[in-house]
């Protein structure tokens, strides 16, 4: 089963080198700010970083932890249904579903569209629509 929106045709940086700019196969395009995607990675040491910041927000980190490089060194495509980003600072580990870039495009529209998703819960209140 092939779902057009979630089909790469292409992957390119701007020429700032600064936004990762995604064509998908229903025409729509994204514009992933590298400090986006490096923000979002989802290998495991990176998901379990977010979540210890998320508990402690003081949490401080170590000396041996190097801040992580917003710059990309090279994109490979991972068997037809993901990307993997090398950064310059050597971080490979996260691979970049096309389901998962799909869901993470900053645009206005796609925006839109997740908070009509979301249930509308407000502190524990129920808004109704
Ligand atoms: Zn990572
Ligand atoms: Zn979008």
């Amino acid at each position: 089963m092939t779902n057009a929106a979630t089909q790469v045709v292409s992957a390119d940086l701007n020429d700032a080198a600064t936004e990762l700019e995604v064509v998908w196969g229903d025409r729509h395009g994204s514009r992933y700010p590298l400090k986006l995607l490096r923000g979002e990675c989802p290998c495991a040491s990176c998901r379990t970083e977010r979540e210890d910041a998320k508990r402690n927000p003081f949490h401080m980190l170590g000396p041996e932890i190097r801040p992580a490089s917003f710059e990309l060194g090279d994109v490979e495509p991972v068997g037809g249904y993901g990307l993997r980003f090398i950064w310059k600072d050597g971080h490979s580990t996260g691979i970049y579903t096309f389901d998962y870039l799909r869901e993470i495009c900053p645009c206005e529209d796609c925006r839109a569209g997740r908070k009509q998703d979301e249930v509308p819960y407000v502190h524990g209140i129920f808004i109704p629509g």
